[in-house]
């Protein structure tokens, strides 16, 4: 691999002429970076990194005569979409050049049921043109708005819908991807079935995705609700009871508890003081039954309207890692993490055992056969130890932490090396040279 800075990128630029290219510094920090700052572990270790030269390709291509140029020379070479992922996925450790996806954004086919789309193509721009249809995404995160559905695919995991559809990784809501590889001959690839995994939360290490088709679900007419509550494990059971019933039509079941609900500076004229709150998207057929249950947990609806697609779906950007965004515009020493607790039982022990430094924040999704919890409770940071003896408890406990302020594939989530994985990369990106550094096993194995 290439790491000199000191490498001819003018001359590269001027051998991609015909593709848009940038090395105006300002631009090259802004598309170097993400939202890796909610870590205050990873500000420190990623702050200064950056790539040396962007391009903007519009063809698969395009993509390819890229990749030429990269292997011949050596470049890292790392894919951005919109630049929204939160562990530094998109941050080139080792500069080089920066794959801005954003312009590979058509639609390229769009039918009952399934979609064929480049991976730049915005999230919420699809979904109005599937709703037109009556199809939807099955699942998109909080940043809907503006993260691409191929940087869903190489840094996401989950978002509204995944009470129905669970994770993107679950068999099925990935149906197909072509590839551009970085091999000594750079050439497109199809993977499709399980093979899809290869590319899933990839961090884009295995190839640049240039077509995706994915599923879509029955697109239903939203009703978002703010429910509140008199204290925390009432609104959590709300939660359960709410994702487990099967005949109330759901998007999103967000629970809050009182401490939060102060940074949602939006809805104040919605949350009382002191009270827990749930955030949640529901078919509007299903609205009566929704409140018949609310009642019935002593929950009082205190906000509901619409939720058009085409209006911006305004609750949603409170949920998963926006809940984070907000808290920390109001009190940047707060950070999350990312928890499976399983049952409401392990969440009351921890919540009651808790201290002043965590506030529970739980999104449900599908894990199998079951709706769960998932925390992405905030903590007021103080020290990494501090924050390390937290996620040791809780693994303790037997919840499983999703560790947010890591940015390699493997201690984040995954928590070991993939060995289909590694041998994949090995066979597409022989050199290492795709986002160097994300995917230990490689390094480990490779370097
Ligand atoms: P980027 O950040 O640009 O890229 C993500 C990764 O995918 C990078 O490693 C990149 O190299 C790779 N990649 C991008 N395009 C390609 C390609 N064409 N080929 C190969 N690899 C590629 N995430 C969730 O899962 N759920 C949430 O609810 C959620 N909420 C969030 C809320 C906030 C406020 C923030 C800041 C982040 C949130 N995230 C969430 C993280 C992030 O927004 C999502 O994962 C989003 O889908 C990333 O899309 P992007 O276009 O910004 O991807």
């Amino acid at each position: 691999m290439n790491t000199n800075t000191d490498l001819n990128y003018r001359a590269i630029a001027e051998e991609l002429s015909g593709i848009e290219t940038s090395s105006d510094r300002e631009r090259l920090t802004k598309l170097s970076l993400d939202y890796y700052h909610f870590s205050p572990v990873l500000y420190e270790q990623l702050q200064d990194k950056r790539g040396e030269l962007a391009v903007f390709p519009t063809t698969e291509a395009e993509v390819l005569e890229i990749a030429k140029v990269c292997v011949r020379e050596g470049i890292p070479l790392t894919v951005r979409g919109a630049g929204t992922g939160n562990y530094g996925q998109c941050i080139p450790l080792e500069g080089g050049i920066i794959l801005d996806i954003s312009k590979m954004n058509q639609i390229v086919e769009l039918k009952p049921g399934i979609a064929r789309v480049q991976p730049g193509v915005k999230m919420a721009t699809f979904d109005k043109q599937a709703r037109e249809i009556g199809w939807e995404l099955r699942m998109a995160p909080s940043t809907y708005r503006t993260a691409t559905i191929g940087g869903f695919i190489g840094g996401g995991s989950v978002g509204m819908g995944s009470i129905n559809y669970g994770q993107i990784s679950d068999r099925g809501n990935l149906k197909r991807v072509r590839l551009v590889t970085m091999e000594e001959q750079p050439r497109v690839i199809e993977l499709q079935g399980d093979e899809v995994q290869n590319v899933l939360h990839a961090y884009g290490t295995t190839g640049i995705i240039t077509e995706l088709e994915i599923p879509l679900a029955p697109a239903y007419p939203w009703q978002e609700a703010i429910v509140v509550f008199d204290d925390l494990m009432t609104a959590a059971r709300f939660g359960q009871a709410l994702s487990d019933s099967n005949g109330i039509v759901k998007k999103l079941v967000s629970i809050h508890a009182a401490p939060i609900t102060r940074y949602f500076t939006a809805l104040q004229n919605y949350l009382p003081s002191g009270k827990p709150c749930a955030l949640v998207m529901i078919s509007q057929y299903d609205f009566d039954s929704f409140r018949d249950l609310a009642t019935e947990h002593r929950g009082e609806i205190t906000y509901s309207s619409e939720a058009e697609a085409s209006k911006g779906n305004n609750l949603l950007e409170f949920t998963w890692n926006h809940t984070t965004l907000h808290a920390r515009k109001i009190d940047s020493n707060l950070t999350y993490l990312q928890t499976f607790y399983f049952t409401l039982e392990r969440l009351e022990k921890l919540y009651r055992e808790a201290g002043d430094d965590i506030m529970i924040h739980l999104e449900f999704l599908r894990a199998g056969d079951r709706a769960v919890p998932a925390g992405l409770q905030l903590v007021r940071y103080t020290t990494e130890a501090r924050l390390n003896e937290i996620i040791r408890h809780h693994e303790a406990e037997g919840a499983f932490i999703a560790n947010p302020h890591v940015y390699t594939i493997e201690d984040g989530g995954n928590k070991q090396i993939d060995p289909q994985k590694v041998a994949f990369k090995q066979q597409v990106d022989p050199y290492g040279l795709l986002n160097p550094g994300k995917m230990r096993g490689f390094t480990a194995v490779f370097n």
